[in-house]
Protein backbone atom coordinates (compact mmCIF):
# COMPACT_ATOMS: atom_id res chain seq x y z
CA UNK A 1 0.00 0.00 0.00
CA UNK A 2 1.50 3.25 -0.94
CA UNK A 3 1.71 6.61 1.43
CA UNK A 4 0.22 9.71 1.04
CA UNK A 5 3.73 10.76 0.64
CA UNK A 6 4.89 8.26 -2.24
CA UNK A 7 1.51 8.92 -3.63
CA UNK A 8 2.03 12.63 -4.31
CA UNK A 9 5.86 12.45 -5.07
CA UNK A 10 4.50 10.04 -8.10
CA UNK A 11 1.32 11.62 -8.98
CA UNK A 12 2.25 15.86 -8.68
CA UNK A 13 4.84 16.02 -12.04
CA UNK A 14 2.10 14.17 -14.12
CA UNK A 15 -0.11 16.53 -13.12
CA UNK A 16 2.17 19.63 -13.93
CA UNK A 17 2.96 17.72 -17.09
CA UNK A 18 -0.67 17.92 -18.43
CA UNK A 19 -1.24 21.18 -17.40
CA UNK A 20 1.72 22.41 -19.29
CA UNK A 21 0.95 20.65 -22.38
CA UNK A 22 -2.75 21.64 -21.93
CA UNK A 23 -1.72 25.34 -21.79
CA UNK A 24 1.04 24.43 -24.64
CA UNK A 25 -1.85 23.23 -27.07
CA UNK A 26 -4.23 26.24 -26.13
CA UNK A 27 -1.61 29.08 -26.88
CA UNK A 28 -0.38 26.85 -30.58
CA UNK A 29 -4.22 26.77 -31.32
CA UNK A 30 -4.17 30.94 -30.98
CA UNK A 31 -3.57 32.88 -34.83
CA UNK A 32 -0.28 34.26 -35.50
CA UNK A 33 -0.56 37.85 -36.64
CA UNK A 34 2.16 37.27 -38.54
CA UNK A 35 0.53 34.34 -40.49
CA UNK A 36 -0.49 35.35 -44.17
CA UNK A 37 -4.19 34.79 -43.63
CA UNK A 38 -3.90 37.24 -40.54
CA UNK A 39 -2.12 39.40 -42.38
CA UNK A 40 -4.99 39.84 -45.28
CA UNK A 41 -7.31 40.22 -43.11
CA UNK A 42 -5.61 43.15 -41.02
CA UNK A 43 -5.81 40.87 -37.56
CA UNK A 44 -4.14 42.20 -35.04
CA UNK A 45 -4.46 40.75 -31.23
CA UNK A 46 -4.98 44.14 -30.19
CA UNK A 47 -7.54 45.94 -31.99
CA UNK A 48 -5.58 49.63 -31.23
CA UNK A 49 -2.80 48.80 -33.46
CA UNK A 50 -4.83 48.73 -36.48
CA UNK A 51 -3.47 50.32 -39.53
CA UNK A 52 -6.96 52.33 -39.69
CA UNK A 53 -5.49 54.13 -42.87
CA UNK A 54 -5.36 50.49 -44.58
CA UNK A 55 -8.36 49.14 -42.78
CA UNK A 56 -10.70 52.24 -42.59
CA UNK A 57 -13.72 50.10 -41.45
CA UNK A 58 -11.85 49.67 -38.26
CA UNK A 59 -13.79 52.01 -35.63
CA UNK A 60 -12.69 52.28 -32.13
CA UNK A 61 -15.01 49.81 -29.91
CA UNK A 62 -15.22 46.99 -32.72
CA UNK A 63 -13.36 43.77 -31.40
CA UNK A 64 -13.50 40.20 -31.88
CA UNK A 65 -15.76 40.02 -28.18
CA UNK A 66 -18.42 41.75 -30.21
CA UNK A 67 -17.95 40.58 -33.70
CA UNK A 68 -20.86 37.62 -35.41
CA UNK A 69 -17.82 35.49 -35.68
CA UNK A 70 -16.04 34.71 -32.36
CA UNK A 71 -17.44 32.09 -30.77
CA UNK A 72 -16.90 32.40 -27.33
CA UNK A 73 -18.75 34.21 -24.85
CA UNK A 74 -18.10 37.76 -24.93
CA UNK A 75 -15.94 37.59 -21.31
CA UNK A 76 -13.38 34.48 -22.69
CA UNK A 77 -10.05 36.53 -23.74
CA UNK A 78 -9.55 33.88 -26.89
CA UNK A 79 -11.98 32.18 -28.84
CA UNK A 80 -12.32 30.45 -32.29
CA UNK A 81 -12.89 32.79 -35.01
CA UNK A 82 -13.69 31.22 -38.29
CA UNK A 83 -12.52 33.48 -40.54
CA UNK A 84 -9.24 32.46 -39.32
CA UNK A 85 -9.76 28.72 -39.73
CA UNK A 86 -11.03 28.34 -36.41
CA UNK A 87 -7.77 29.28 -34.90
CA UNK A 88 -8.58 31.41 -31.22
CA UNK A 89 -8.40 35.13 -31.71
CA UNK A 90 -7.97 37.62 -28.42
CA UNK A 91 -11.03 39.22 -27.26
CA UNK A 92 -9.71 42.72 -27.75
CA UNK A 93 -8.70 42.13 -31.56
CA UNK A 94 -9.78 43.24 -35.03
CA UNK A 95 -9.90 42.27 -38.32
CA UNK A 96 -11.62 43.11 -41.65
CA UNK A 97 -14.04 40.32 -41.03
CA UNK A 98 -15.62 41.63 -38.20
CA UNK A 99 -19.38 41.88 -38.34
CA UNK A 100 -21.53 43.00 -35.79
CA UNK A 101 -23.36 40.64 -33.22
CA UNK A 102 -26.71 40.47 -33.42
FE1 LIG B 1 -12.13 38.87 -34.63
FE2 LIG B 1 -14.45 38.81 -35.94
FE3 LIG B 1 -12.16 39.13 -37.27
FE4 LIG B 1 -12.74 36.81 -36.17
S1 LIG B 1 -13.88 37.80 -37.84
S2 LIG B 1 -10.76 37.86 -36.06
S3 LIG B 1 -13.79 37.40 -34.32
S4 LIG B 1 -13.06 40.56 -35.79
Amino acid sequence: MKSRRQFLIQTIPFALGVSVVVKVNAQSNRVDENASSAIALGYKHDASKVDSKKFPSYTPGKNCANCALYQGKASDSWANCVALANKQVNAKGWCLAWAKKA
